[in-house]
């Protein structure tokens, strides 16, 4: 594109035009995204979460994706942050950095109001970043401390076999390590030493992809119908699907490949005279194992089902 020709006004003018293109487009964005989290539509594409989503399939960088959701998630609450960002008194930074404040207030000390959302937002309209961050300090004091905390967490590569971990933890774990520490005197030097030592020891029980791998032989005579599953015939799943979600989108052919929350689920449900042979299982994440349940049973059935077990 060239705009040499253009004069300094039609300039400054076309350009007004665009960024509020932008905001607009910004602010429908949003609502769609919304949409598709409240659809759960990311998971039918093969992706493990909305954010997921948006940085595989949408292309967002991590810190744009971010800011994205979180205000796409204000708008479940105060709708009315979609007109302030269309109009420019809220930006997408300062929309996001409150609902994360928010979600931390919650976590902590219990649901806000629509109205105290609300109010809130109209506190920090066409304010300064700096501004936004001393009326959101003093509106939601204990989240604000929660956040400057975390924010001292770091991990800073120092040399190619040296990091530099600095972590908050409550008085508990700092507790916990003291003792680990002493018990381990004799064995480890410093805090560094017994952390390796105790994640060896958890990676080494809990990792499906490090525990001792069993002859496939096994597998082979691995019972059908409803019997519940051997840990051998979990550790050879695992293995073979190298602990990492399955699920495949029809469409795209992405696969989740998601690490986190994972299941062994069973392709034919053992309700629906599916066995417990490898053929027939597959590794998925939480969200994927959801998923293909309600694909077989239907959503009202599992939500039902969900409802009965949390009563
Ligand atoms: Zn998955």
């Amino acid at each position: 594109m060239n705009l040499k020709h253009l004069g300094n006004q039609k300039l400054l003018s076309d350009t007004l035009d665009l960024s509020k293109q932008e905001s607009k487009i910004t602010a429908q964005l949003l609502w769609h995204i919304r949409e598709i989290e409240d659809r759960k539509l990311y998971f039918e594409c093969g992706y493990n979460s909305i954010f997921d989503y948006l940085v595989k399939g949408l292309k967002y960088a991590h810190g744009s994706a971010y800011r994205r959701l979180q205000a796409a998630r204000l708008l479940r609450f105060v709708p009315e942050v979609a007109e302030k960002i269309e109009s420019g008194s809220l930006n997408l930074t300062t929309a996001a950095f409150t609902q994360n404040l928010m979600m931390v207030h919650e976590k902590y000390e219990g649901r806000l109001s629509r109205e105290q959302k609300a109010q809130i937002i109209e506190k920090i309209e066409n304010k300064s970043s700096c501004t936004v961050e001393q009326v959101l300090a003093k509106e939601l004091p204990q989240a604000t401390l929660q956040l400057e905390q975390k924010k001292k967490e770091s991990i800073k590569q120092l040399t190619e076999n040296k990091t530099l971990l600095t972590l908050v933890v409550d008085r508990e774990t700092a507790e916990l390590l003291n003792r680990a520490e002493e018990i381990l005197s004799n064995a480890c030097s410093g805090k560094g030493e017994v952390l390796k030592r105790i994640l060896h020891e958890f990676v080494a029980r809990k990792d499906p992809l490090k525990q001792k791998s069993v002859a496939q032989s096994a597998a082979a005579t691995a019972p059908a119908g409803r019997q519940n599953l051997k840990v051998s015939i979990k550790r050879i799943i695992f293995q073979r699907d190298q602990a990492k979600c399955q699920h495949r989108d029809p469409k795209t052919g992405n696969i989740c490949g998601s690490r986190s929350y994972l299941n062994i689920d069973h392709i034919i449900p053992v309700a629906k005279g599916g066995s417990n042979h490898p053929d027939n299982l597959r590794v998925l994440c939480r969200a994927h194992n959801v998923l293909a349940a309600e694909v077989i049973f239907g959503r009202d059935h599992m939500a039902r089902f969900k409802m009965a077990r949390e009563e």
